[in-house]
C-alpha cells in the first residue's frame, strides 16, 4: 500500500537512483533506502555513489519482484518505481522489457511509469527494436499465455500511463516536449515539488499532478503557480491533480489560531486547509 495521494499501490522491480536535476535534492526514496538498509531490507542493501546517491541506493534490479502484478487479482492503479527510475542508465534495456512485458500480460492494471530521464524513455519506447524485445520476454515468460493473448496487444500499452517529472521551467522546456513525442496511451506530469512558476504550452498532455516540496530542507511554493497550472490544464483538457501545497507553506499559513502545520497537517496535504479553487483531484478519462 502507499499513502501517494494519486495512486494505489508501488510496485519497485528496481530501486535505487542518482540525483539528475533539482527536484532531486531533497529525494524522499533516497532517505527512505538508507533506513531500509538499516532495518535489513534485502532490496536495499546496495550503496549508490555518495555523490549522487545514498546508502542502499544503489541501483538494483529485482527479478523476483518483476511477477507481483501477476498475482494482485483486484484491479489497482500501480505507480512504477516510487523508489527507482525505470529509465536509469544502470538498469538494461532487457529489465526495462521485462517490467513493460509484465504491464502488458495484466491490462487490469493502470500503471503510472513516472520518470526524470525523458531521453531514454522516449529513444527506447519509439524504437520498434525495444517493443520486439517486450514480445520476446513476454514469450519467454510464459509463451503459452503470450500465444492466448495473441503477442503483444496494441502499442502503445493501453494500460500504461507515462509521465515526466517537473519541477520549473528549464525542466519542463525539456521535459514536456520529450514526453509529447512518446509513443504513451495517457501522458502525464508529476509537478512535484513545484520550485517555480511555469509558462508552459500543456497540448497532448492528459494529467497534471502539482505539488509543494515536503520534509527537511523543503522550498517555498505559492498557491498561484497550482492556480495557473490548473488553468492551463483546462484549457487543454487536461485532469488537474492538487497533490499537496508543501511544508513551508503548512508552517506559514495560519488558520484557526495557528500555522497549518501545528493542526497536524505538516504538508500542507489536506484540501480543507487549501482556497476552494485549489481544491481539484481529478484523473485523465479514457484515452
Ligand atoms: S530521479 Fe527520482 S528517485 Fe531518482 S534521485 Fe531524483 S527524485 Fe530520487
Amino acid at each position: 500500500m502507499t499513502t501517494i495521494e494519486w495512486t494505489e499501490q508501488t510496485w519497485n522491480p528496481t530501486t535505487g537512483c542518482d540525483r539528475i536535476s533539482p527536484g532531486c535534492d531533497n529525494c524522499y526514496a533516497l532517505t527512505m533506502a538508507k533506513r531500509l538498509k538499516g532495518m535489513g531490507s534485502a532490496k536495499y542493501q546496495n550503496d549508490g555513489d555518495p555523490r549522487t546517491s545514498g546508502p542502499g541506493f544503489g541501483v538494483a534490479m529485482h527479478e523476483d519482484t518483476l511477477t507481483e502484478p501477476l498475482r494482485w487479482k483486484k484491479p489497482r492503479r500501480v505507480f512504477v518505481n516510487s523508489m527507482s527510475d525505470l529509465f536509469h542508465a544502470k538498469i538494461t534495456d532487457e529489465f526495462i522489457a521485462k517490467t513493460f512485458a509484465i504491464m502488458a500480460f495484466t491490462p487490469r492494471h493502470t500503471y503510472q511509469v513516472l520518470t526524470k530521464r525523458h531521453g531514454r524513455m522516449r529513444s527506447l519506447l519509439s524504437n520498434p527494436a525495444f517493443v520486439d524485445t517486450i514480445r520476446e520476454q513476454m514469450y519467454a515468460i510464459d509463451a503459452y499465455a503470450t500465444l492466448a493473448r495473441g503477442g503483444l496487444p496494441t502499442w502503445p500499452l493501453p494500460n500504461v500511463w507515462l509521465g515526466v517529472s517537473v519541477e520549473d521551467q528549464k525542466w519542463a522546456d525539456l521535459r514536456i516536449p520529450a514526453l509529447r513525442e512518446t509513443p504513451a496511451a495517457v501522458r502525464f506530469l508529476s509537478c512535484e515539488p513545484l520550485i517555480g512558476p511555469l509558462c508552459t504550452d500543456l497540448s497532448g498532455i492528459n494529467w497534471v499532478i502539482v505539488g509543494g516540496e515536503s520534509g527537511p530542507g523543503a522550498r517555498p511554493f505559492t498557491p498561484a503557480w497550482a492556480s495557473d497550472l490548473i488553468a492551463d490544464a483546462r484549457v487543454v483538457g487536461a485532469a488537474p491533480f492538487v497533490k499537496q501545497l508543501g511544508s513551508v507553506w503548512a508552517r506559514d499559513h495560519h488558520t484557526g489560531g495557528k500555522s497549518v502545520a501545528a493542526h497536524g497537517d505538516t504538508k500542507g496535504a489536506d484540501p480543507a486547509y487549501w482556497p476552494a479553487d485549489l481544491r481539484v483531484r481529478e484523473y485523465p478519462g479514457a484515452p
